[in-house]
């Protein structure tokens, strides 16, 4: 009866002191000291998973990017390939975990935890502009005719300075004031809805809602160029994407510096996205009625025994006159203000910026309507395709890109079907490169460091053969119970806390803010 009591409570010293409460176990063989010791990883270092410990954390990190660059009064050290060479750094960065995971393997371990991490890597290479997996081919670029081009034509261009500052005013005592933007973008109206609720479920439109929402990453970009021509220097942005409680994804975004609001109306008002993607309004194949997988071939049509077009076939046979599977815009709700830097208002703006950043999308919705419109919405997006290589496609009479044997229409294991991400399956920080003051190293070795850290490795130059990783077994004796773990790790934490007021203290002239908040924040 004691037990489950004392892991309560052990779970609420932990979270208290900012100690992850769902560490996965890994063992470590030290193959230099030959030390074999079993180490817990903080959850939130996998990527995916995070409790309210590691979700907190990244919450406090998030919070000093976002105010370290939204004033900005210098500009950034970027250097002129920084993209590449952050794709570079990814690359190895993932070659290094490859490597530590294919140990583990040899070692005939599991390795579930480290492909873990991998997949996370394999997500921010594919967000760092890289196209495909590490291992996969890159496709040539779709030219797209004039036709499809997405340019708003209606739009005020100005001509563009190599600045990512925006404008200064000088006031008549002759301080200076550095204005910058909070804007806040959502999406239209699907039906009427009260409480977050739709009036009338069966008018309410589910497919567009869906559509938006698996789409939704795709309109941002283009706001974000749109705004830039407009604004004729290069501006620089740090947004969040959260839920309504009608379930639509919408944008909070700082930008540094600011235009007339009116402007930005316009801008929003004349944004848009399409999607030059296949027809998916004839049902081909459902139930047990499926495309049968041929070895070599492909999926073919059951009853014709033909090959089922490719994905690359399927868009070479969008003609001329093709309409867009999709077709987004904002909604009419555009709200923009303005910031002054090192005002209580832009600190609020910040912490509202990173509220949500320590829930999901579909979270905290609990009355029944909410759940029968949530239940509502993830079936509009079953059957949506959520990529080109949604098996869904399948069910259109189209080969997913990538196709591969066991695909089924309505299964998709991709985020965007899942309830807690209701069809947005992009990143919830959306940050621009040119955002903070820090030069690309600096950043990577932040990077580099907390995933490391968070591995429960010291961030030394690694030597990939140095240490050897295996999971845990279940019933291994050294495995402390797991409330146990949860307090050693909060007297570590406490130690490490107790060793950085000694450093305080004897240092001089610091910043002593900056360093407690950093001691959160870790
Ligand atoms: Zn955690
Ligand atoms: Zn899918």
């Amino acid at each position: 009866m004691a037990q489950p009591l004392a892991r309560e409570v052990a779970e609420e010293v932990a979270k208290l002191n900012g100690v992850c409460i769902r560490p996965v176990a890994l063992r470590r063989l030290d193959l230099v000291t030959g030390k074999d010791e079993i180490i817990d990883v903080p959850c939130g270092a996998t990527l995916e998973s995070k409790c309210p410990s590691c979700a907190k954390r990244n919450r406090q990190l998030r919070m000093a990017q976002c105010r370290e660059g939204w004033h900005l009064t210098e500009e950034p050290v970027v250097s002129p390939d920084a993209a590449t060479e952050e794709q570079r750094w990814l690359v190895e960065f993932r070659a290094d975990m490859q490597a530590r995971r294919d140990a583990a393997e040899r070692a005939g371990e599991e390795t579930q935890d480290w492909d873990a991490v991998l997949a996370g890597l394999d997500e921010e290479i594919n967000a760092a502009g890289m196209r495909g997996k590490i291992v996969g081919r890159t496709a040539p670029k779709r030219i797209r005719s004039t036709r499809r081009r997405q340019d708003a034509p209606n739009l005020p261009k100005r001509k563009m300075a190599s600045t990512t500052l925006g404008r200064t005013f000088e006031a008549v005592d002759g301080q200076v004031y550095r204005p910058s933007l909070f804007v806040t973008l959502t999406l239209p109206s699907y039906g009427k809805v009260r409480d977050g609720v739709p009036v009338d479920p069966e008018t309410y439109d589910y497919q567009r809602a869906a559509r938006d929402a698996l789409h939704f990453s795709k309109l941002v970009d283009r706001f974000v160029q749109n705004l830039r021509r407009v604004a004729g220097y290069d501006v620089q942005y740090f947004a969040t994407v959260e839920p309504q409680k009608r379930l639509a994804p919408h944008l909070h975004m700082a930008i540094r510096g600011t235009l007339p609001r009116a402007e930005v109306k316009q801008i929003a008002a004349a944004t848009y996205h399409q999607v030059w993607w296949p027809q998916t309004n004839e049902v081909r194949f459902e139930g047990e009625h499926l495309p049968v997988w041929e070895e070599e071939a492909g999926y073919l049509d059951p009853d014709t025994g033909e090959l089922l077009p490719t994905w690359d076939q399927a868009l070479d046979d969008l003609d001329a006159d093709a309409e867009p599977l999709h077709l987004i815009r904002f909604g009419d709700q555009v709200d923009a203000k303005g910031v002054l830097a090192g005002t209580p208002d832009s600190d609020q703006c910040i912490r509202y910026l990173s509220k949500y950043l320590t829930k999901s999308l579909g979270e905290g919705l609990d009355n029944p309507a909410q759940r029968h419109h949530t239940a509502r919405f993830v079936e509009a997006l079953r059957y949506e395709p959520c990529s080109p290589t949604c098996p869904n496609w399948l069910r259109y009479g189209v080969q997913p890109k990538g196709a591969k044997p066991g695909m089924t229409p309505g299964r998709c294991r991709s985020k965007a079907h899942k309830p807690e991400h209701l069809g947005y399956a992009g990143r919830r920080v959306l940050v621009s490169r040119k955002w903070s003051n820090k030069t690309l190293a600096e950043h990577k070795q932040d990077r580099r460091t907390w995933v490391l850290e968070a591995l429960g490795q010291a961030d030394e130059p690694t030597d990939p053969h140095r240490y050897v990783w295996r999971p845990v077994r279940p019933g291994d004796p050294d495995l402390a119970p797991v409330g146990m773990r949860l307090l050693r790790s909060v007297a570590e934490r406490q130690r490490w806390r107790a060793h950085l007021r000694e450093l305080e203290t004897r240092a001089s002239g610091q910043d002593l803010s900056a360093t407690e908040e950093e001691g959160r924040a870790a």
